[in-house]
């Protein structure tokens, strides 16, 4: 209950009431003494006064006939006491010796004899003067009045012993002290009020604040009064929605650059000033080909690339490059600082993988060198053969100028077709080749390709054969560049096969499921099988010569993988002992379910 802000409260309540009652109550008891002292002088004053005429005259005239002075006195003081306020308890009046100051007579005889000469009967006695109190801080009043009276000198003392001052303070003291109590009471009451009025909207926003620094923003202080406390309340629920929302959005940024950093297919790794990793992604894991902990330091991973104080001291917007290869892999990496000023910063290693652009480097490479290569070789035929004709010309015999025209015609033929070749994968490179996809009997298809080649095959001493599992379904697919990929199929049998009547050749084709599959076999000179997953290459030849002497171009196979694949298919040399060697195509049924 009397936490820090009431308790002071009360302290403040309590030292406020206790200060104000001392002040008071010293003020009253002072202004009682100076009342009673005022009014004690004041009567003595107009009592003894020249101008009190008959009492002065009947103070100082002896009556006729008088003996003892003492006793006229006496006579004339006895019946005034009540004028005097003299009432024989607290107030007295003596009648003293004039000279001395020795008592002589008056109401108390005992306190008489007792007295001291005070201060102002020796005043009264030194000056002939009416001498009285005026110290408020005795503990008695008095007045002395020097009379004259036949030929005595008496001195009129009155003497009050303040006993009616000091009851009548007590009385107020005792008043004080149980108005302090009130006071205190009710201002501890007061303080109660003070505290839910004020401490308590104040706690709550305590208690409001405490939740915002948890970050719990779900709920708005109460705002009960339109005063200050009201108005801060106010600004702290407006300062907490701005808080909230601006937090709201931080999140949502990091949230977004979370996600790109998970999924973006770049690396990258983050260091903090002391070479730890702070931040990584899988792709980094990946690409470095290791598990990347929070004990990884920079030095483990970049040491050999870059110094990281290096890279700390590179000016805005500075960074730098460098290479790495991780096993198989070319690694491109950039070496940026960030956030220089604060102690915060560090180093972001960004790596990009290059090894698909190096190696398709290398192929674009070696693919203009092929096809440099494959239209030179006809290239230089046609030149030696054209000049020497043009040598010679008239003195050739007809015969091999014949022949030798034929040589020129066959490699422009074969060097169109290398060119036609090439025009069709480029076509298939840029998508601007189309299937033209439409239903057609697969099984015609195969019979029309037996038929094609069967005369062909027999000129090289083969037997073909064919074999079809009954009822073969229709399938959908560009008819005229399937029937593309079979022959090239089966012309490679038959190329591939040695002539001399020994070879065989065997198309078959059937339905897998959703598939339909045909598989030409040959026991021919076979692949070995090291060059099996290259024969899809573009230019790849096993024997290039052999390829060369009957027309082929080495290009065939890459165009039937790339209608085939256009089918979302699949070609490929089937795993089988040799001799020879078997081709599979398998051809979904229903075409390509979207065309790439
Ligand atoms: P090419 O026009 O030279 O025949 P292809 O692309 O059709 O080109 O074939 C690529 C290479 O694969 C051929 O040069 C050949 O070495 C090899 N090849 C293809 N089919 C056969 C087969 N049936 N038997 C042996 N080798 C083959």
């Amino acid at each position: 209950m009397f936490r820090s802000l009431h308790m002071k409260l009360v302290l403040i309540m309590v030292l406020l009431i206790i200060s104000l009652m001392t002040v008071v109550g010293a003020f009253l008891m002072n202004s009682v003494v100076r009342f009673y002292l005022n009014d004690f002088n004041e009567r003595m004053t107009t009592m003894f006064s020249a101008e009190n005429i008959d009492f002065y005259e009947d103070l100082t005239q002896p009556y006729e006939g008088e003996t003892d002075g003492v006793e006229g006195l006496q006579s004339v003081l006895r019946p005034s006491m009540g004028e005097l306020g003299v009432d024989g308890r607290t107030r007295n009046y003596f009648i003293l010796d004039g000279t001395t100051g020795a008592y002589l007579a008056g109401s108390d005889e005992e306190l008489g004899r007792s007295l001291d000469v005070s201060p102002n009967v020796l005043e009264a006695i030194r000056t002939g003067q009416p001498a009285s109190s005026a110290d408020i801080t005795e503990n008695y009043m008095d007045a002395a009045i020097p009379i004259t009276r036949g030929n005595g000198s008496y001195i009129i003392y009155i003497y009050d012993n303040r006993q009616n001052i000091q009851e009548l303070n007590s009385a107020l003291f005792v008043l004080i002290i149980q108005a302090l109590i009130f006071g205190l009471v009710s201002s501890v009451l007061l303080s109660f009020l003070l505290a839910k009025t004020m401490i308590t909207p104040i706690e709550r926003l305590t208690a409001g604040a405490k939740r915002v620094a948890a970050g719990d923003f779900s709920r708005k202080i109460e705002v009960s009064a339109k005063d200050e406390i009201g108005v801060l309340t106010t600004t702290f629920n407006s300062m907490a929605r701005q808080l909230q929302a601006t937090i709201r959005e931080a999140e949502n940024e990091r949230n977004k650059l979370d996600t790109l950093f998970l999924h973006m297919t770049d690396g990258v790794v983050a260091f903090n000033r002391q070479g730890r990793v702070i931040q990584k992604n899988p792709a980094a894991e990946d690409m470095l080909g290791r598990p990347i902990g929070e004990e990884t330091t920079y030095a483990q991973l970049f040491g050999d690339l870059a110094d990281m104080d290096a890279v700390l001291a590179l000016p805005q917007p500075g960074y730098l490059g460098g290479q790495k290869a991780v096993g198989e892999r070319s690694l491109e990496l950039l070496l940026a600082p960030f956030d220089q000023e604060s102690a915060e910063g560090g180093v972001m290693v960004v790596i990009h993988d290059v090894t698909e652009q190096h190696k398709t480097e290398e192929m674009r490479r070696e693919f203009v060198a092929n096809v440099s290569h494959e239209l030179r070789t006809p290239l230089t035929n046609i030149r030696s053969y054209a000049e020497t004709l043009a040598d010679g010309a008239g003195e050739i015999p007809p015969d091999m100028e014949k022949n030798f025209l034929g040589v020129i015609l066959n490699e422009s033929d074969r060097m169109t077709h290398i060119v036609q070749d090439l025009l069709t994968l480029s076509r298939f490179d840029s998508g601007k080749s189309e299937l033209k996809l439409a239903p057609f009997s697969f099984e015609q298809s195969i019979r029309d390709i037996y038929n094609a080649v069967l005369l062909e095959a027999q000129r090289h001493g083969h037997v073909l054969t064919v074999e079809l599992e009954p009822d073969l379904p229709e399938i959908i697919g560009d008819r005229d560049r399937i029937l593309q990929v079979m022959m090239n199929v089966v012309s490679n049998a038959i190329k591939y096969t040695p002539d001399g009547g020994t070879g065989r050749i065997r198309i078959s084709a059937g339905r897998a499921g959703e598939k339909v599959w045909m598989e030409v076999s040959d026991n021919g000179i076979g692949i070995p099988a090291e060059d099996r997953p290259r024969i899809f290459e573009r230019f790849y030849r096993v024997d290039k010569a052999r390829s060369r002497e009957s027309g082929g171009t080495g290009l065939g196979l890459s165009i039937a993988k790339e209608i085939v694949d256009r089918h979302q298919g699949s070609i490929g040399p089937v795993d089988r002992p040799g001799p020879g060697l078997t081709i599979r195509i398998e051809l979904p049924i229903g075409g390509p379910s979207h065309e790439r």
